[in-house]
This record gives C-alpha cells, sequence and structure tokens, in this order.
C-alpha cells in the first residue's frame, strides 16, 4: 500500500496551515518531498509518526522559502544526531543544480561549522538532469525538469504498483509537458486560490493556477485522481468543500483537497 502523507498544504505565504510537503510511505520507508519552511518540519513528521532519523531519501523540487529551509532545521538535527553515532546509513537528497548551490551556500553561513562539515560525510547529493531516474524504496522515480518560469523546478512521475502517479510542483503545468502525465492515474497539481477570488489572490502573475484553470486542463487529460494542495488559507475549515466544489465544476475524475496532517491512500480506482 502506498500513502502520500500531506504534512502542510499550504501556499508559500500561509501561517496557520504548513507549506506544502508531503511523504511517499510503503512498506520500504518514507520520501519526503520538501520540507516546508521552518523547523515546524520535524513536529510534522513526528505528528504522522515518522521519526526524522529514519529518513533516507529527500527531494527537494525547488529552491524557494517555503520548499527549501525545513531541510536545513533537518540538517542541524541530523548532523548532532551524527556527531553522537547515530546516524549509520546514508541520506539521500535529490535536487537539480540551482537547489544543490543554493543549500550549499546557505548551509555554509547558518550551520556552525562542526555540523556543515558533518552534512557532506552524511549527505549523498543526487544533482538531477531532466529525465533522470532514480529507484527510492523500491519504486523508480522519473524526475523532470517543469520548465517553471521561476526558479529551476523539478517534478517527477511513477508508477505505484502500476498506478501512474506525478507530482508536478508548484506552478501551473506547461502545454509542453501534458503529453508526460495524459491518462496518469494520480497527479499533484497546485491550486493557489479558488478562480473566484483570483482578483484577491492574484494565481497568475505568481505562475500558478486556480482551482478552475487546473481542473479542465486535468480534465482534457484524462487524469482520474486530481490532488490539489499550496492553497491560500482564507476559507479555513471549508477549504476543502469549496476548492472540491468549484473543481467538480470541470473535472469529471476524484478530487481530492488534502488537510495539513491527511493519508491519501493511492488505490487502483481506474475501473470505478
Ligand atoms: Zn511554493
Amino acid at each position: 500500500m502506498y500513502k502520500i502523507i500531506m504534512l502542510g498544504t499550504g501556499n508559500g505565504g500561509t501561517m496557520d496551515l504548513y507549506n506544502t510537503c508531503f511523504a511517499v510511505q510503503n512498506e520500504k520507508g518514507n520520501f519526503l518531498v520538501d520540507t516546508g519552511g521552518s523547523n515546524e518540519i520535524i513536529k510534522r513528521l513526528s505528528q504522522v509518526g515518522i521519526d526524522y532519523k529514519s529518513i533516507r531519501h529527500i527531494f527537494i523540487s525547488h529552491s524557494h522559502t517555503d520548499h527549501i529551509l525545513g531541510l536545513f532545521w533537518y540538517f542541524k538535527r541530523i548532523s548532532i544526531d551524527a556527531l553522537h553515532g547515530y546516524v549509520k546509513e546514508k541520506i539521500n537528497v535529490y535536487c537539480n543544480d540551482e537547489v544543490y548551490t543554493a543549500i550549499k551556500e546557505v548551509a555554509k553561513y547558518i550551520l556552525p561549522k562542526e555540523l556543515n562539515d558533518v552534512i557532506y560525510d552524511i549527505v549523498e547529493f543526487k544533482v538531477l538532469s531532466d529525465g533522470d531516474k532514480y529507484e527510492i524504496n523500491g519504486v523508480e522515480y522519473e524526475f523532470f525538469d517543469i520548465l517553471a518560469k521561476g526558479n529551476k523546478q523539478f517534478g517527477f512521475k511513477c508508477e505505484f504498483d502500476k498506478i501512474k502517479f506525478a507530482f508536478l510542483g508548484d506552478e501551473t503545468l506547461k502545454p509542453a509537458l501534458y503529453n508526460k502525465i495524459e491518462n496518469y492515474d494520480y497527479v499533484m497539481h497546485e491550486a493557489f486560490c479558488l478562480d473566484a477570488e483570483e482578483n484577491i489572490f492574484h494565481a497568475y502573475e505568481k505562475n500558478h493556477s486556480t482551482t478552475k484553470s487546473v481542473s479542465e486542463v486535468m480534465n482534457k487529460l484524462n487524469i482520474k485522481n486530481l490532488i490539489l494542495y499550496h492553497t491560500e488559507e482564507s476559507h479555513k475549515e471549508k477549504r476543502k468543500q469549496f476548492y472540491t466544489n468549484e473543481a467538480q465544476e470541470y473535472f469529471n475524475g476524484n478530487i481530492i483537497v488534502p488537510d495539513d496532517l491527511e493519508t491519501i491512500k493511492i488505490i487502483d480506482n481506474s475501473s470505478l
């Protein structure tokens, strides 16, 4: 059984929701995708029963604050553990070259020297090129450049027991990449705000989508399950309902608008 455990579902400016990040969990372990923007990442992991010490694979999609900064708090913890001899296995961090440069440069100035040195003993950086494939916890992931207008950003696609799954980062999917995910079972795509509130939140000028705009495209691409995340937080507990309602008008498949700390079970519902 594969599960997506949402540690955060908010966009880059949220305060009550944690910034979007999640763990892909199967019986072989957890694969952490992005880290949010603060030390909250350690608490969130523990709230869903994941010991940060058990994580062996981390992917950082791009270098924006709301995706990368939690990594430094994790590095601080894990490097102290390593100094005490508690870290026995390598930790793999997958990222593009721009993210790698950002990590190296920032870590140099914000971590004490002895911790910074230890990071390079315990972490193996896998610097990604477009199309690189890695096996993580028994699954082959293909990482690809999402052709972001902002900082260089990667997403991935994979199969969980033949269920086709894609994570598309936090920008609107470019038409040049539509063929990569057509007919997929599960797609994770950002939805910055409701279409009715574009004039308040300005999704488009930030290279983001509204719930309507992404739902229309994913419907044309015949996606079965659409997971929407990286949203604003003004609707509090009504968010799931409002976003689902708007998406349903334009998307015929299954819509999932997860809350923070919600678990999504990946099931084969293609025959429904
Ligand atoms: Zn973001």
